[in-house]
């Protein structure tokens, strides 16, 4: 039946809607509101005629909606650990930030540090998803007596081409070739990829630190390099268990962080506009990403993984018995409206 459809469909892909606060230039433009949050009943309301017309308004409801004033711990604690949950059971997940430009993408997923070194890095109240789970990585493992192991890699596309961020070599202009892997199906083999083994939380911090040394490089060779690129932060577990009678269990379980591209870089409709094209900005990528959601969401029998990197890259991430949310980051003000419309608009097809 159809409410049994959308059960299922409910519990593989998450969408949440995450609002920021206005930012100085937002009230120096005197800027208005045009969203109204509500966390309770999970919508969003979004005025899109005039201030005083009831009717131009559009109501949204998502599986979760964090208004301005939710911090970093809420969002982890509402969407990331129940999908560390399925993770630490063996199951490969992936979390995305989908949104315009400076709405919060990157401080959702990797978050910032206070100032004056207040807390460590790992408890900073700013703090976003990947150093957050990092850290509960090791702390729910280590303390039910698992024997574990953990490593992180970090790769960016842009313009449908592949960056090592965590490569040992001073050189970011290095493009990583990918293959279909012949033994997994559903996997692909990125070849020289540094998959970089972390032994305690503490390393992570340093590991994040060398990818964001590069990521700068890349921004100064690349042209909108930071809102054009998407980046897949990936932490893999390998997990061994010894069952009562004494036989042991491998578990491996995957976790995708990705910070994606601006969303300004695909029309409203999905489709590419005119002057995008002629930019050259066309991002297959994020196109693709899309079409393959709704593939999913649809349960349609063929799903288009293999039209970009970035689907290919998440294959084995994505549908199946995965477990993906979406969360998508908007700006408040009336100068915004248009591209929030329209992230409201991809996430609701998203649902
Ligand atoms: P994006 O990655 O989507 O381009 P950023 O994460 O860089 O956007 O955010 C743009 C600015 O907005 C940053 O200065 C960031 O500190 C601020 N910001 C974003 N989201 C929030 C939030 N929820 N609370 C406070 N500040 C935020
Ligand atoms: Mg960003």
């Amino acid at each position: 039946t159809m409410s049994s459809k959308k059960e299922d469909k409910g519990k593989n892909i998450q969408v949440v809607v995450r609002c920021r606060p206005f930012n100085l230039l937002e009230r120096k433009a005197n800027s208005h509101s045009v969203l109204e949050c509500d966390s309770q009943r999970k919508e969003v309301c979004a005025r899109t005629g005039g201030i005083n017309d009831k009717l131009g308004k559009k109501t949204y409801t998502f599986d979760m909606v964090f208004g301005p004033s939710a911090k970093q711990i809420d969002v982890y604690r509402s969407v990331v650990c129940p999908i560390l949950d399925e993770v630490i059971m063996g199951y490969n997940c992936t979390i995305f930030a989908y949104g315009q430009t400076g709405t919060g993408k990157t401080f959702t997923m990797e978050g910032e540090r206070s100032p004056d070194g207040e807390f460590t890095w790992e408890e900073d109240p700013l703090a976003g998803i990947i150093p957050r789970t990092l850290h509960q990585i090791f702390e729910k493992l280590s303390e039910n007596g698992t024997e574990f192991s953990v490593k992180v890699s970090l790769l960016e596309i842009y313009n449908e081409e592949l960056f090592d961020l965590l490569s040992p070599t001073p050189d970011v202009g290095e493009r990583l070739q990918m293959f279909d892997d012949p033994r997994n199906k559903r996997g692909v083999i990125i070849k020289g990829l540094e998959e970089v083994s972390v032994h305690n939380k503490d390393e992570v911090y340093h590991i994040l630190e060398r990818g964001a040394a590069k990521r700068t490089t890349a921004s100064t060779l690349m042209n909108a390099y930071s809102s054009r690129s998407h980046s897949v932060f990936s932490v893999t577990i390998h997990m061994k268990e010894t069952t009562v009678d004494g036989e042991e269990l491998v578990k491996i379980g995957k976790l995708n962080l990705v910070d994606l591209a601006g969303s300004e870089n695909i029309g409203r409709s999905g489709a590419v506009d005119k002057r995008a094209r002629e930019a050259g900005n066309i991002n297959q990528s994020l196109l693709t990403l899309g079409r393959v959601i709704t593939a999913l969401v649809e349960r349609a029998p063929h799903i288009p993984y293999r039209e970009s990197k970035l689907t290919r890259i998440l294959q084995d991430s994505l549908g199946g018995r995965t477990k993906t949310s979406i969360i998508a980051t908007v700006s408040p003000a009336s100068i915004n409206l248009e591209e929030t419309v329209s992230t409201l608009e991809y996430a609701n097809r998203a649902k």
